[in-house]
């Protein structure tokens, strides 16, 4: 038996809408569901891999390719003066919740400090 098909293979297949914005033969991207910033894109790969590290063993062109094709994103969006932060979640204690590597494109506003414990959280 074949294994499930991830979200983001279901998007890249139009069995799950999404507002995508760049494709091409090898990559999708779309604006996150859940936007953290004014500007939030997932840039994702068509061959599934579990994160970044698979990806960069198996196809470190592919991964070159993700983060030229975030920087062409940020260009379209108007934010590649501004500045934006990429972002590969690993595991649990990064909020991966998705086990097929995306390259999250954020900006549009100053993103502030990552990485402290309750993130979005106000600050005593
Ligand atoms: P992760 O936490 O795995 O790094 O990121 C997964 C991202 O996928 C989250 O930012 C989440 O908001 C986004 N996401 C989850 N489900 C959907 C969906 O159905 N459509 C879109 N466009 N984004 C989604």
């Amino acid at each position: 038996m074949s294994e499930a098909k991830t979200l983001f293979t279901r998007i890249i297949e139009r069995d799950i809408p999404a507002e995508i914005v760049h494709e091409t033969a090898t990559v999708i991207a779309f604006k996150d569901i859940n936007p953290q910033a004014n500007t939030h894109i997932l840039v994702v790969p068509k061959a599934v891999y579990r994160n970044a590290l698979e990806l960069a063993e198996a196809d470190p062109a592919l991964l070159a390719e993700l983060v030229r094709t975030a920087g062409a994103i940020a260009a379209e969006q108007g934010i590649a003066e501004s500045g934006y932060r990429l972002v590969f979640n690993t595991d649990a204690d990064a909020g991966q919740t998705v086990f097929h590597v995306h390259l999250h494109l954020l900006g549009g506003e100053p993103l502030g400090l990552f990485g402290h414990p309750g993130k979005g959280e106000p600050q005593e």
